[in-house]
């Protein structure tokens, strides 16, 4: 067994590599390096804490003492800037050398930023960081104009604060349906229409270019919209178009690196010294490269399977992807992979208070997602995890209890 690990990043996935491993019963040496002031959570980003509801101290993913008790050595506002694992060490932006036997890389990732013209705009906003937050919750006034560019997970739940911080919210996205491939078409599309009952105003449309105009930013709009949007000028603009892996450190020590750092299904890179966790792992399963997963979840499920690998233990199995997303006060949680669905059932309807649709193929449950229902997703993943035969009646009838399914 290793005597000194490295973790490189404080996010989910290197705090709970740095967790399983100590539960796991290593008593080596362990530190965790985090370029941030100190390791905290990120959903709460574009919810409470943009909101004003949630202060940084409270989205600590651990308080100091847990660091302590664990005997993690926490360097915090410190950088990794190469990995030497010919030298038994990674290297620190200061030049010193970090004594690691064995190297977790859990780098995350930063908000992209396409290079749309004018993009460069103070008031143009990302939001990955609770710096970004903070720039972006002063521009967030009563009454302001705010363009929110891009409908998926961070951008429509940002734009539902914004409106709740009683903003003028414009949604503009290119994609009609945007999350149709992960929680099917007809829930998508009925979430998304969540916006247009909130007050928002959504654009089917691209971004072109932005102008920097006296008080305020103009948005110029692709014509691929129906009807074209005319130019508009706004307060401040949010990109939510999505994250560039960080891959630098893993690419310039020449691991493997195709659209993330690629691991095995331990965690492990093409070096054996190094494994990569959470947002910029991409796993290589039976010779093919899945997409990367980018949600809370599976980062702290890698960092369970990493801890394992770095222990010899057997990882725990693998589960259902799931995810949840909050906006305009409803609560929506998927599991499994509903673009594999060839049948969907809703169980409920969608003018009830709670409600869910399960994605069924060759008579077994291969994704759910829910609103205000998170029991029926629980449910659902036990479905897939332990393959149970169902039919569709019972599931679409609320008054069947999901668990007598669960027997098969
Ligand atoms: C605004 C927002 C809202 C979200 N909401 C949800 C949600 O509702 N549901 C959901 O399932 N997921 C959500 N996510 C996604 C989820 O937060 C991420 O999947 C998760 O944070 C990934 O964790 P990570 O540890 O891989 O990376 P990160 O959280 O990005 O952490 C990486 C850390 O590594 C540090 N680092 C990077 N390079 C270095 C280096 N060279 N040296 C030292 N430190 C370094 C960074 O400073 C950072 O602290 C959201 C993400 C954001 C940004």
């Amino acid at each position: 067994m290793s005597e000194r690990v490295v973790i490189v990043g404080g996010g989910v996935a290197g705090v709970s590599t740095a967790g399983a491993l100590r539960a796991g019963g290593f008593d080596g040496d362990l530190t965790l390096v985090d370029a941030g002031e100190f390791p905290y959570d990120r959903p709460p980003l574009s919810k409470d804490f943009l909101a004003g509801t949630q202060d940084i101290k409270q989205i600590a993913l651990k308080p100091q003492q847990w660091y302590d008790d664990q005997r993690v050595r926490l360097m915090n506002r410190t950088t990794v800037s190469a990995l030497r694992p010919a030298d038994g060490a990674v290297e620190l932006v200061d030049g010193a050398l970090l004594p690691a036997d064995r190297v977790v890389l859990a780098t995350g990732g930063g908000a992209a930023r396409p290079p749309i013209p004018g993009a460069h705009s103070d008031r143009v906003h990302v939001l990955r960081t609770a710096k970004d937050a903070d720039r972006l919750r002063e521009a967030l006034g009563s009454g302001a104009r705010v363009l929110v560019v891009g409908a998926g997970l961070i951008g429509a739940e940002a734009a539902s604060t914004a409106v709740r911080l009683g903003c003028e919210v414009v949604l503009a996205d290119p994609v009609a349906v945007p999350l149709a491939a992960a929680i099917g078409a007809e829930l998508a599309d009925w979430l998304h229409g969540l916006h247009h009952r909130a007050g928002i105003t959504t654009l089917h449309t691209g971004v072109d270019g932005f102008t920097d105009r006296p008080g305020g930013i103009e948005a110029r709009f692709t014509d691929a919209g129906e009807p074209a949007a005319e130019p508009q000028v706004f307060d401040a603009v949010l990109l939510g178009v999505g994250m560039v892996p960080r891959t630098e450190i893993a690419q310039s020590a020449g691991l493997r690196v195709e659209g993330g750092i690629v691991v095995d299904e331990r965690q492990l890179t093409s070096h054996p010294a190094v494994l990569a966790v959470g947002d910029p792992a991409r796993t290589r399963r039976d010779g093919v490269l899945l997409p990367r997963t980018e949600h809370w979840e599976a980062a702290q499920h890698d960092g369970a399977r990493a801890a394992a690998t770095l222990l010899g233990t057997t990882p725990p199995p693998a589960t259902a992807p799931w995810f949840w997303t909050d906006r305009h006060d409803r609560h929506v949680e998927a599991v499994g992979h509903m673009a594999s669905a060839e049948l969907t059932v809703v169980r409920g309807s969608y003018d009830d208070p709670a409600f869910a649709v399960f994605g069924l193929r060759d008579g077994h449950v291969v994704a759910a997602a829910s609103v205000d229902d998170p029991m029926a997703v629980r449910a659902a993943r036990r479905m897939i995890d332990r393959q149970v035969a169902v039919r569709a009646g019972p599931l679409a009838d609320p008054s069947v209890n999901l668990r007598s399914l669960l027997r098969g």
